[in-house]
């Protein structure tokens, strides 16, 4: 029977595997997982079932939406994995887990050299040094064929149709018969027998009236980021306009989280600075056509403000200052009126100019608006409506409004287990850690690859934290690697058998909430979006982004905040929580909008509470503690980490050593 907007139709399915999300991550488990499970159905017999749900459609769903100009991390053959964890650590203000950059770095190139295989354009150099976009047959990566390079780890591609190929080449391996897109999770549901184990999940279908309730042994928990916890710089006609994808809502932070599983440096954020207003990329930019950024005088503020990089020493010192440092270094040219910052497309083309033929040069033009036309249509848009010929025209550059991730730029995320060969601290080495909650492992090693800290429930991409700098390519090889670990999982476990928690009839009733919210009070008032009973989610998103936005460290402060001001925060954030149940949904598209509220504020109370924690400003250019505003490497060169209770809503906050393993010195 077909279920009303009142009434679901309610499904109960059982599977092993369950892949949350359908972005880069999840398209590397999907692409890897059938050949671990048929290897193990080979050996054992055991015929596992797996299933991957996304919210979206797998074809253009994620942050790779829109199509990309470059893969970020490719090692390549002459490049150490090991230099490639330094440059993660410093980038991100030393405190990161060299055990997860090293592994990534040394399994990533496989992934793009598949992607390659399933038909993605990537540019390459000749014998004599010549450029070639991918539209010219050279030979493949894996046969010896030179990347184009912007960057020292970054590749160029023709990749508008990426986010197609890859989800291709994952629906191909898993089978449509393992896929259902358009399905929404809500919540994860813990063991009965075992609250630090994950049994299931519950969602709805964000196009027909069905609630899905899911069993299952493990769980690949991959959606992806946050964004829309801050108040955009976008507001008005420009809303929806951001430049991480608006529909990653903190769904992977929040549901772990909820879970139980330990969350790691969630005060960290990403604050790109991004062409204004079309939030186009800049790393073309700055990298492959030379161009500087320059104040409203035309200086080159990080030259007339090196000096600054001092204060953090050995991060603002490298030979690449850490991201945060260079938007600290432009926040002060705004701070001191000295903007609007550019980005100084005219002077890098007229020196291009100066070695190139006008052919060349005519194609390198191309190429800069391929660069937005690739990734970002909408800065095209922004160009075309306000007259800017890059060659005769600067760009203003803006920092943007805060975003959480721990795949790009960022750090944040969950915290899992690592691999067993790279010297990783042991349980043993971290005896005396006092602090950490009794039930958490204390080393970073505790079994599989990638599990969190609750049994069953694994996560990759943006959700892993204190790695970062992964990208498209090392998101979709930290999927692969889940898909491993979880076949193997479910293989140790075959006798266990999932028993949620709570009843099916419960997590229905949980989850439709905002609806009976809705028809139960609709009548009330004449004017269906005025009510004293309920309020739309829209608004409880405005609420949300203007607490975040003036108390922890938007953009209306210049990105700094106090304890006092956390405390305020801190008030606004648990009333806004208990409004959150009061959220209406009108339809199954306000369903979707008012989870993915709740998601955000259980994202956005974690970064508050670890920027409460964490006694000084790691990430100046990102964010200022003004309280503490110094880096205090003797007490804060350590992990924050987190658990949530969800029965006490109650967050635990704590420090865990941190360790380099890679040796920072070379
Ligand atoms: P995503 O790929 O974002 O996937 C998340 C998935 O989860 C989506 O399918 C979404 O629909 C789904 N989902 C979300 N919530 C739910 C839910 N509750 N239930 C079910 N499904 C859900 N990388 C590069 O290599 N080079 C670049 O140049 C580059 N530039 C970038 C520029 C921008 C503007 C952005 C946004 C990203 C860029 N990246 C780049 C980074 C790259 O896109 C990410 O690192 C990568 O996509 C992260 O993978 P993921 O699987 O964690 O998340």
């Amino acid at each position: 029977m077909s279920g009303t907007f009142g009434n679901p139709e309610v499904i109960q399915e059982e599977v092993d595997i369950l892949l949350i999300g359908g972005g880069m991550a999840c398209c590397g488990a999907a692409y890897e997982i059938m050949r671990w499970a048929d290897a193990a159905k080979a050996e054992s017999g055991i015929d596992l079932k797996i299933k991957l749900v996304d919210k979206a459609a797998m074809d253009r769903s994620g942050a790779v939406a829109q199509g990309l100009s470059a893969i970020n991390t490719y090692i390549g053959d002459t490049q150490d994995p090991a230099d490639y964890a330094r440059m993660v650590s410093n980038d991100l203000m030393g405190i990161t887990r060299d055990d997860l950059a090293y592994d990534l770095g040394r399994v990533v190139d496989e992934s793009v050299h598949l992607f390659e295989e399933w038909g993605l354009p990537i540019w390459k150099l000749d014998e004599n040094g010549e450029r070639h976009d991918g539209s010219v047959d050279m030979p493949k990566l894996k046969d010896g064929g030179k990347p184009v390079r912007s960057g020292k780890w970054q590749i160029m591609i023709n990749g508008e149709s990426y986010k197609w190929i890859v989800a291709e080449a994952a629906k191909k391996a898993l089978g449509m018969d393992r896929i259902q897109e358009r399905i929404f999770i809500v919540k994860l549901v813990n063991d009965k027998n075992d609250p630090k184990r994950i049994a299931g999940a519950v969602g709805f279908s964000t196009r027909d009236h069905k609630v899905i309730v899911y069993k299952f042994k493990a769980c690949l928990l991959a959606a992806g980021g946050c964004v829309n916890l801050f108040r955009p710089r976008s507001v008005g006609e420009g809303q929806g306009r951001a430049w991480y994808p608006v529909w990653n809502s903190g769904s992977t932070y929040s549901m772990a989280a909820e879970a139980g599983a330990e969350l790691t440096m969630m005060e960290n954020r990403f604050v790109p600075a991004r062409f204004k207003d079309g939030y186009g990329p800049v790393g073309a930019w700055f990298l492959l056509f030379k161009a500087q950024a320059v104040n409203a005088n035309g200086e080159v503020y990080m030259v007339r403000n090196k000096e600054m990089l001092n204060d953090y020493p050995p991060y603002g010192q490298a030979a690449v200052p850490a991201s945060c440092l260079r938007n600290h270094l432009m926040l002060h040219e705004m701070k001191e009126g000295r903007g609007p910052i550019y980005m100084d497309t005219v002077s890098a083309l007229a020196k291009l100019r100066e070695t190139l033929s006008p052919r060349e040069v005519k194609h390198l033009e191309a190429e800069a608006w391929e660069d937005f036309l690739d990734m970002c249509i909408g800065q095209c848009g922004v160009w075309v409506g306000e007259n800017i010929e890059p060659e005769k025209k600067n760009s203003e550059l803006m920092p943007t409004e805060p975003y959480l991730l721990g795949s790009h730029s960022g750090c944040c995320g969950i915290w899992v287990s690592g691999p067993e060969d790279v010297g990783a601290p042991t349980s043993e080495d971290h005896a005396d850690a006092g602090k950490i909650p009794a039930h958490l492992p204390s080393g970073w090693n505790w079994g599989y690859r990638s599990m969190t800290t609750v049994k069953g429930l694994f996560t990759a991409g943006d959700g892993v934290g204190a790695s970062g700098h992964k990208f498209s390519s090392g998101s979709h090889a930290e999927g692969r690697m889940c898909a491993k670990s979880m076949v193997k999982y479910c293989i140790d476990n075959k006798d266990w058998k999932p028993e949620l928690d709570t009843s099916a009839d419960e997590l229905v009733a949980q989850i439709y909430q905002p609806v009976r919210n809705f028809l139960e009070h609709k009548d009330y008032s004449t004017a269906i979006d005025v009510n004293p009973n309920y309020i739309t989610p829209k608004m409880l998103q405005f609420r949300l982004q203007k607490i975040m936005d003036e108390y922890v460290a938007g953009v209306a402060t210049y990105y700094t905040t106090n304890d006092k001001m956390l405390a305020v925060a801190e008030e606004k954030l648990g009333m806004l929580k208990e409004d959150a149940m009061k959220m209406r949904a009108k339809d199954l598209h306000e369903l979707l909008r008012a989870w993915e509220n709740y998601h955000r504020i259980l994202t956005a109370e974690a970064h508050m509470k670890h920027i409460q924690f964490r006694e000084e400003s790691r990430y100046p250019g990102f964010y200022y503690r003004m309280d503490k505003n110094f880096v205090d490497e003797e007490n804060w060169k350590c992990f924050v980490n987190s658990v949530y209770d969800k029965t006490t809503h109650k967050w635990t906050v704590f420090k865990r050593k941190h360790v380099d393993i890679v040796d920072k010195s070379k």
